[in-house]
């Protein structure tokens, strides 16, 4: 194909008032928005797009493509691996001359602005801008003062732009395929701007009338990077007055340098430095400017706009994001603000009302779409963090209450904050970032999506053949359809504790005041609800591993003993074993779950230590009525004491054994897993942790028992490569990370086969 058209296709580059908005596929969101605002009548520097289909005839038509494909086709979490890709792109895309046809086109547009002598801008254009996620926005190139010399290089520097290492490490991270998304490139008349800056129609945070203008002198990229504090108006869009003026003393200013024609800082003279940038007049000129573009786009705008010799010109329009729905009035303080920092425990954006949640009794006040901040979650929260959009935590680490629920109900969480119930206000507007940690200020609405966005997202994402099991966690029922609709294998880990303690009521407690029967039943609908969706896929569930001080905050709590650490205390097996008639009822559910065709149903015994807890327990689950003959039964490897263990154990007939490596981790390393404090000791992949998964699945392999992990580490690549590696049976992963998983099984299983025939 040329770009000449000779066969059809179409023109390298189109002019700016030849575009509107749905042209955004071949234009990118940028041009789109250029064009849009030309065809408004609103003052754009003039200036052409080159497309993305000239983008396509370059990679195409010199035959770089496959070789690009192939070199960014990598696995994302190899830093070196990313450097090279990064690399070797950058060379085939400024390595290769431009097609003579295309060259001359685009040289010929740029000879139409100003006879050839204009000072351009050249920046890239992403059709995936739009979805504007923080980690992919922003990362193309933008050049300032281009001439004719170097302009086809500054375009190629805008394509070789969207294969940074952070691109093709977000494109992988997000399933989008670097062939599908396409680059266009705005070139523009610089304005030579004496003023610039941004304007918003409506208050960024609490969308108030009222149009706030940041002004500074000379280039705006000063104003934009944050390098220069600008003055500030506020102007009252009902009276049209201007109600506030803030000077700042302006220390410096972007310029072009009249001799080499590069983007300088210099001094700001100092007669002009703490001078108001902007008149009444000009004032008057933009507020009529923004107006414009918000009658046009029927939206409050946030604008850059620059202005040479009393001219304004509008630079880019686009919507506001900031302004919440929720927004009372009450501006939330300096927009993107850090607030707090902890652990991204659940990956995800979300904004919303800030609920400080300090007792039960103020659960009701969590409504849909705000944001839970407590000290720590509990079972009988989960009501409430469905209706929530995120949640925010002072304690706990990767592996609490918090983190483990927010996953499933795939809300946003930030755990281990420190101090958000004490420094947030009730009803604060903030933002949670699950995926960096953080708390700001303010309010992000989701972009829409753009159809060329849509276009590029996997619709039906074929899941990978794995010999090893890739695997689900679910804790909370209600989350069993979303875990199905992974794919996955089956249930790795169904924790029953969940479903007793969101009764808010110990089990004791329950039995006294429901009765016994009730009790099993409640377990019984429970695990049906999974299993139901999970059939005829295996759905190993978990009896009850509640540690003392969450069953205190239960009603029946009162009785739990006070445990100076009850992370090495009364749970798991050793509560079990030690109260036998209330495990009966435990076993009495799967009973009656195997009596109903349930065979999907598998028993595992969590903190086991030896043989001993093994054979007591299988003997109550056979008192039971369970026969350990003809179900399949197992223990979670929680312990150095198990994982040492476990030919004896076998011996006592399990037939798996799931590495809780939670667990494992903390009474490994001696590091409290909900300990913020000690958060960056505790490591799953330390050497002495896998060496005792290593040694414990070699031996269940010389002993045919199946082997899994269960813990949160199953969902990091590193440990799924040393597990597949080790020769596991299966993964079982967080939601969110099961069809990552699958791939990372599938890319392993392929290098090992590869290696041992080379
Ligand atoms: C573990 O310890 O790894 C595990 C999965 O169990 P829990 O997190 O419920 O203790
Ligand atoms: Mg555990």
């Amino acid at each position: 194909m040329t770009a000449d058209g000779t066969d059809g296709s179409a023109e390298p580059v189109l002019w700016l008032d030849e575009i509107r908005s749905e042209d955004i596929g071949t234009v990118g969101g940028k041009g789109a928005s250029l064009g849009e605002m030309t065809a408004a009548g609103l003052p754009v520097p003039p200036g052409f797009i080159v497309t993305t289909d000239t983008y396509r005839t370059f990679i195409e038509e010199t035959g770089i493509d496959e070789e690009l494909f192939d070199a960014v086709d990598i696995d994302s979490d190899d830093s070196d691996a990313l450097a090279a890709a990064e690399a070797k792109a950058e060379e085939l895309i400024l390595g290769t001359e431009m097609p003579e046809d295309v060259r001359s086109k685009i040289l010929a547009a740029y000879d139409d602005l100003d006879d050839g002598e204009a000072f351009v801008a050249v920046r890239s254009s992403a059709t995936l801008e739009d979805l504007e996620s923080a980690s992919f926005a922003g990362q193309q190139d933008t050049y300032l003062n281009v001439t004719r010399e170097d302009l086809i290089d500054r375009i190629k520097d805008c394509w070789a732009s969207l294969f940074t290492q952070r691109a093709i490490y977000y494109r992988n991270e997000q399933g989008f395929g670097h062939d599908a998304v396409d680059i266009a490139v705005v070139v523009q008349r610089m304005v030579d701007a004496e003023k610039s800056g941004v304007m918003f129609t409506s208050h960024p945070s609490s969308g108030e009338p009222k149009i706030i203008i940041e002004a500074a002198w000379g280039l705006g990229e000063a104003v934009v990077s944050g390098s220069v504090s600008p003055d500030n108006y506020v102007i009252d869009r009902e009276t049209d007055e201007t109600v506030e003026v803030t000077v700042a003393d302006k220390k410096i200013k972007m310029v072009k340098d009249d001799e080499t024609g590069e983007t300088i800082e210099v001094e700001v003279p100092e007669d002009e430095r703490n001078t108001q940038v902007l008149d009444e007049e000009e004032l008057d000129q933009l507020v009529e400017l923004g107006e414009r573009a918000e009658a046009h786009y029927d939206e409050p705008q946030d604008v850059e706009w620059a202005t040479i010799d009393g001219e304004v010109f509008m630079l880019q329009s686009r919507p506001i994001t900031t302004i919440s729905e929720d927004a009372d009035g009450e501006a939330d303080g300096p927009d993107g603000n850090v607030l707090l920092n902890g652990l991204g425990a659940s990956p995800g954006i979300a904004s919303g009302p800030a609920r400080i949640v300090g007792a039960l009794d103020q659960l009701d006040k969590v409504g849909e779409g705000d944001i839970i901040v407590t000290e720590m979650t509990t079972p009988d929260m989960v009501p409430a963090m469905k209706r929530a959009d995120g949640i925010i935590t002072d304690e706990g680490g990767m592996t609490s209450h918090a983190a483990i629920v927010a996953r499933e109900l795939g809300a946003p969480a930030v755990v281990g904050a420190g101090v958000g119930t004490k420094q947030l206000e009730d009803g604060q507007i903030v933002t949670i970032d699950g995926d960096k940690g953080s708390v700001t200020a303010g309010a992000v609405e989701p972009e829409e999506q753009t159809d060329s966005v849509e276009s590029v997202r996997p619709e039906n994402p074929v899941k990978p053949m794995t010999a090893t099991e890739v695997k689900v966690n679910v804790s909370i029922p209600e989350a069993a359809e979303r875990a199905a609709a992974t794919g996955a294998d089956g249930v790795g880990l169904l924790r029953m504790e969940h479903m007793i303690l969101s009764t808010n009521k110990t089990p004791e407690r329950y039995i006294e005041d429901h009765g016994e029967d009730a009790y099993v039943e409640e377990i019984v609908e429970g695990v049906r609800t999974v299993a139901d969706e999970f059939y005829p896929r295996p759905v190993r569930v978990r009896t009850l591993d509640a540690p003392t001080d969450e069953f205190r905050q239960m009603e029946g709590g009162e009785d739990e003993p006070h445990e100076h650490n009850p992370m090495l205390g009364y749970r798991g097996i050793r509560r079990s074993l030690d109260r036998p008639e209330l495990f009966a009822h435990e076993l009495e559910a799967f009973r009656r779950l195997f009596e109903m065709g349930y065979d999907n149903v598998e028993i595992m015994f969590p903190l086991v230590n030896d043989s001993e807890d093994v054979t007591r327990a299988r003997n109550l689950m056979e008192s039971a009525g369970v026969d350990p003959a003809i179900r399949t039964w197992g223990v979670m490897v929680e312990t150095p004491a198990a994982a040492l263990s476990i030919e004896e154990m076998g011996e006592a007939g399990i037939d798996f054994a799931s590495f809780g490596t939670n667990d494992l981790t903390q009474y490994t390393l001696a590091v409290d897993r909900n300990n913020e404090h000690v958060a960056d000791r505790f490591d799953e992949l330390h050497p002495a942790v896998l060496q005792l998964i290593g040694d414990a699945i070699e031996t269940c392999r010389e002993h045919d028992i199946a082997t899994g992990i269960c813990g949160q580490a199953g969902s990091k690549p590193g440990m799924v490569r040393f597990l597949v590696g080790e020769g596991v049976s299966s993964i079982s992963a967080n939601i969110d990370a099961v069809r990552d998983v699958q791939h990372e099984v599938k890319r392993e299983e392929q290098k090992l086969l590869l290696d041992s025939v080379r």
